[in-house]
């Protein structure tokens, strides 16, 4: 067998795989949307169903040979409608950039308006930005967060939405910490006729537990990653009303993707199924509370927390009282053995590639076990690399102490 048959005789590739599964083990991961898969999610990934092409849905498909892949995605969506209540699931978007295009795609014409969450107040790429499919094929309007409170500014979003008469209102973010008032958004986009679609790839995991309101009967369509707080396989999702399920179905796939990737479909339906179990919702609760605890510690510390806390599994910190950029934070918390990113802060003049926000989140840590007290000593990790920024001896010794300490949370003990 030639060595690129054998995984475990390929020495280049084996190293790049032992140096990231060191990394995660070794670190403490704290990017707010990534986690820790189960190892059943993991074995799922990597199932037979790689091999499969299966274009098309369950008894419409163009290829042979599908009947498992039809049991496979019936469950799939199943299990999706039961978690979170919808009526219609579509489990085949690649990733949640595909799961917003094809949703676009169901309603909008080009051209037509979008009007979502500001980039820079929390929003995501993909629901407006001129960098994104979303701002070149649209036109695109933005709401943000209100100066004082750091809050949605729902006032200034209702006369956005009557001036602007967007054909979509988009809600849903990547950075903002809070609650979001959905039946608030229903009234605004049914004052100007618009859709509502609801972007819960960061919170899906908690609207999952009954943690944060869920949107389904608010929205006419709701996407989420699955890799998030959910903890399944990296991929998208869309659920929405049984009216536009035809119309979904058929933007994912004729409209912007081939075939399904079956094995992360696997992998999804692993994911559903824990999600379904009642110890979901009791690792939910503990990423909030450790989410908040943080929070506190930070500000405890002398951190501004954008909006003053959080109600979920994410913390936005403002460095600009604290006179350092995102990304000199992010630098030194890496150096420090603490993975993170700078984000931009509302109302901010930075660069979005220095940026003057850290994002944190706790749903990876969690997924480790830590609770409260552990969370206690990891701000204090985070509050003395920061101190140390630029002393590289200190940032380094820091990091054994913080390799050292993640010991105790181990994963995937079987995986070499
Ligand atoms: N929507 C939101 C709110 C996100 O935060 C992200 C990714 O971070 C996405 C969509 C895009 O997901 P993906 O990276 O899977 O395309």
């Amino acid at each position: 067998m030639s060595k690129h048959h054998d995984l475990s005789q390929d020495t280049q590739l084996n190293q790049i795989l032992s140096k990231e599964l060191a990394r995660q083990r070794n670190k403490l991961q704290m990017i707010a949307s990534e986690n820790y898969v189960s190892e059943a999610v993991l074995t799922a990934c990597s199932s037979i169903f790689t091999n499969k092409y299966a274009e098309g849905y369950p008894d419409h498909r163009y290829y042979g040979g599908c009947e498992n892949a039809d049991d496979l995605e019936i469950l799939t969506q199943a299990r999706a409608r039961k978690l979170f209540g919808a009526e219609h699931a579509n489990v085949q978007p690649h990733c949640g950039s595909s799961a917003n295009m094809a949703s676009y795609f169901s309603i909008l014409k080009p051209g037509d308006t979008i009007l979502g969450m500001d980039l820079a107040h929390g929003g995501h790429l993909t629901h407006g930005a001129s960098v994104s499919f979303s701002g070149k094929l649209f036109k695109t309007v933005f709401y943000g967060v209100r100066k004082d409170t750091e809050y949605i500014d729902y006032e200034a979003l209702a006369e956005i939405a009557e001036r602007e008469k967007p054909n979509v209102i988009v809600a849903g973010a990547s950075a903002y910490p809070r609650i979001i008032d959905f039946p608030k958004f229903r009234e605004v986009a049914n004052r100007c006729g618009a859709y509502l679609m609801v972007d819960m790839a960061h919170f899906s995991g908690l609207v999952a537990a009954g943690l944060f309101p869920s949107p389904i009967p608010y929205a006419d369509i709701v996407t989420t990653t699955t890799h998030k707080t959910l903890r399944g396989p990296r991929g998208g999702m869309i659920l929405c009303r049984k009216i536009l399920g035809k119309a979904i179905d058929e933007q994912i796939f004729p409209g912007i993707q081939g075939g399904p990737l079956l094995h992360v479909i696997v992998a999804k339906a692993v994911a559903l199924g824990e999600a379904l179990e009642p110890d979901f919702i009791d690792y939910q609760k503990q990423v909030v509370k450790n989410c908040q605890r943080l929070g506190f510690n930070m500000a405890d510390a002398g951190y501004r927390l954008v909006s003053g806390g959080t109600d979920t599994h994410l913390i936005l910190i403002d460095l600009r009282p604290s006179g350092i950029t995102g990304q000199a934070a992010q630098i030194a918390l890496d150096m420090a053995g603490i993975t993170s990113n700078k984000n931009a802060v509302p109302f901010e003049k930075e660069r979005f590639t220095i940026a003057s926000g850290l994002r944190l989140g706790t749903a990876a840590l969690t997924t480790r076990g830590l609770l409260e007290a552990d969370i206690d000593v990891v701000s204090d990790f985070i509050i003395e690399a920061l101190r140390f920024i630029g002393d590289e001896n200190k940032l380094k010794k820091i990091r054994m102490r913080v390799e050292d300490f993640i010991q105790q949370f181990p994963i995937y003990p079987t995986l070499k």
